[in-house]
C-alpha cells in the first residue's frame, strides 16, 4: 500500500512535459490552429472528421474538395495516429480487451474494452430484485450537440437532427441507468423487473487520461506509480479510435489511469470530440468522466460538458476515513465535496454514479460504515456502486476481501434503510487484468522510458477510476482495424 502521496489535485504543470511531433489529427484545438495559421476555412475541420470517422483508415488527402492548404498544414504537422497498440489481450471469457498503447515518446497506457450482451446483464443477482417502485426513474437524456455549430446548419437539418435524436432517446432514455450498469459496474441486480434491452451487444471503452497518477489512492495500482504525464487529447481520442478496430463502442468512461480532471482541458477537448454529432456522435450520457473529487474542476465540468455523466469516487463516508484512503482528500475534504455535489446537481440536474471500493478488513465495509455512508448520501439523487474489492489482483496490497455476506449487508442498509440507489460490481475480464487497479502490477508497476525501450507500462486503473468493457469479436475485427490495431494481430491472447 502507497503511504507516501503527492497530491496534485489542480496544478497539472507538474510532470512531463511532452510536445508531440507530429501531433494527432485527433486533437481537434490543434488542428483547428493550424488550420488558422493557413488561412483554411474552420468549416472544412468538421467536415474532416466526420470523412475519418465513417471511413476508418481513410487520411485526410480522401476528403472530398478538401483545400489544398488545410492537406498540406496537416501533412507537414499531423499523423492519423500517434499512437500504437503493441498488445492485444483477451479475457478468457471474451468479454474484455485490453490494449497496451505506446504513446509517440514511449510511455505506454492501457485501454480495455467490455462487451456486455442482454444475458450477461441480468445475471448474478445476489438477492431478490427490489420492487419496480423502488427502482430508479429514468432519466431524460441531453442531445449529443454543442451548440456552437448548430448555427451552421439549416434549420430543415436542424428538424431532421431532433427527429433522429428524439427517436434514438425514446429507444435509449429507458436504458440510460442500465447502460451505465453494464458499462462501469455490471449487474442488472438494481434492474430486475425491467424490461430487457433490445439492442444486443454494446461495449464500453475504459479510457486513459493521464501516465501514472498523482492522486495516489492507496486501493489503486495507478496510485503506487505517481503521476508521469498527461495524455493529450488526440491521445486520448486515439484510444477510441483503436477500439474501434475491436469493437463497436456504444459507452466511454474515462476511469483509466489518471484523475481526468486533472488533465482537465484535454479531457474536454476529448469529451467533445467523442460526443459532437459531427464527431464519433456518442451520447453525452453514455460518455462519464470519473474523478476522486477535483472540486473546482467539478464545478466547471457541469458548465464545459453538460449531459456528461459523472462518476464520483467516494470509498469512505467520513472525512477521517476518507483522507486514509484518498489521500487528495486532505485537500478537497468532504464536506466541501458534498457541497459541491450538490450544486453540480443544482446545475446539471443529472444522476450522480457513486463509486465505492469495499476494503477489508472492515476498513471501509462494516455495517457502521453503511449507516454512515447512508445517512451521508440519504435523498440525493446518486447511484452508488459497491465494488468489493478482490486480493488476488493486487495481492501486494495489504487490503482483503470484504467478510462474506459484508457487501450484502452494506447494499441492503443503504437502499432499504436509506432509499439510496445502489448495486454491487462483478468484474470482468480478471484474467487479462482488466479489472479495477490492477492493469500495472501485470507489467510490472513501471512506467516505460521516454525512449520506448523502458519496457514495462504506465496502464492501470483504480479500483473507482478504472475498468472498462468490450471483447475482441473475432481475428476479422482486427484485420478490419485501423493500422495500429491491425499491425498488432498476431499479439493477441486469446484466453
Ligand atoms: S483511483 Fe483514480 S484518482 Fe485514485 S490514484 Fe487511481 S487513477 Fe488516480
Amino acid at each position: 500500500m502507497q503511504s507516501t502521496v503527492i497530491a496534485r489535485p489542480v496544478n497539472t504543470a507538474m510532470g512531463k512535459r511532452r510536445k508531440l511531433s507530429p501531433e494527432s489529427v485527433w486533437d481537434y484545438e490543434a488542428v483547428l490552429k493550424a488550420f488558422e495559421a493557413v488561412g483554411a476555412a474552420a468549416i472544412h475541420v468538421p467536415r474532416m472528421y466526420s470523412h475519418l470517422v465513417k471511413h476508418p483508415g481513410s487520411s485526410w488527402h480522401d476528403v472530398p474538395e478538401f483545400p489544398k492548404a488545410a492537406i498540406a498544414a496537416l501533412d507537414a504537422g499531423f499523423a492519423l495516429h500517434t499512437t500504437t497498440v503493441l498488445e492485444v489481450q483477451r479475457s478468457r471469457d471474451g468479454s474484455t480487451t485490453k490494449l497496451l498503447v505506446r504513446l509517440q515518446d514511449g510511455l505506454q497506457v492501457e485501454a480495455v474494452v467490455m462487451e456486455y450482451d442482454n444475458t450477461a446483464r441480468y445475471s448474478g443477482t445476489e438477492e431478490p430484485p427490489p420492487t419496480p417502485q423502488q427502482l430508479p426513474e429514468p432519466e431524460l437524456g441531453t442531445g449529443d450537440d454543442d451548440g456552437q455549430h448548430e448555427q451552421e446548419q439549416t434549420t430543415a437539418q436542424q428538424q431532421q437532427r431532433t427527429q433522429q435524436q428524439q427517436q434514438q432517446q425514446d429507444d435509449d432514455d429507458d436504458d440510460d441507468e442500465a447502460e451505465y450498469f453494464d458499462a462501469v459496474c455490471s449487474l442488472g441486480e438494481a434492474l430486475g423487473g425491467r424490461k430487457k434491452h433490445v439492442g444486443g451487444r454494446r461495449s464500453t471503452l475504459c479510457v486513459s487520461s493521464e501516465v501514472g497518477c498523482a492522486m495516489g489512492c492507496t486501493f489503486c495500482a495507478t496510485g503506487t506509480m505517481g503521476f508521469t504525464a498527461d495524455l493529450t487529447a488526440g491521445e486520448i481520442v486515439e484510444q477510441l479510435v483503436h477500439a474501434r478496430g475491436v469493437s463497436t463502442i456504444r459507452n466511454v468512461v474515462f476511469m483509466g489511469m489518471g484523475e481526468p480532471l486533472n488533465n482537465y482541458e484535454a479531457v474536454r477537448s476529448a469529451v467533445h470530440m467523442m460526443t459532437d454529432s459531427r464527431f464519433f456522435a456518442l451520447r453525452r450520457r453514455k460518455v462519464t468522466v470519473s474523478t476522486v473529487g477535483v472540486i473546482p474542476r467539478l464545478l466547471q465540468m457541469a458548465d464545459d460538458m453538460p449531459g456528461v455523466s459523472l462518476a464520483l469516487s467516494l470509498h469512505a463516508p467520513t472525512q477521517e476515513l476518507r483522507q486514509t484512503i484518498v489521500p487528495s482528500a486532505k485537500a478537497f475534504k468532504l464536506d466541501r465535496l458534498m457541497a459541491a455535489l450538490d450544486e453540480y446537481q443544482r446545475r446539471t440536474k443529472l444522476r450522480v454514479f457513486v463509486e465505492y471500493v469495499m476494503l477489508g478488513p472492515d476498513v471501509n465495509c462494516t455495517t457502521a460504515h453503511a449507516h454512515q455512508l447512508g445517512a451521508l448520501l440519504r435523498g440525493k439523487d446518486l447511484l452508488v456502486n459497491l465494488i468489493p474489492w478482490n486480493p488476488i489482483l493486487s495481492p501486494s496490497m495489504a487490503f482483503a476481501a470484504p467478510e462474506e455476506g459484508a457487501t450484502a449487508a452494506f447494499h441492503r442498509i443503504l437502499r432499504y434503510e436509506y432509499a439510496v440507489n445502489c448495486t454491487i460490481r462483478a468484474e470482468k475480464g480478471q484474467d487479462i487484468s482488466g479489472a479495477c487497479g490492477q492493469l500495472v502490477l501485470e507489467h510490472g508497476g513501471r512506467v516505460a522510458s521516454g525512449d520506448g525501450t523502458g519496457g514495462s507500462t504506465a496502464g492501470g486503473t483504480g479500483g473507482a477510476c478504472s475498468s472498462g468493457g468490450g471483447k475482441l469479436a473475432d481475428v476479422e475485427d482486427l484485420l478490419a482495424a485501423p493500422p495500429g490495431v491491425k499491425q498488432q494481430a498476431a499479439a493477441v491472447v486469446v484466453g
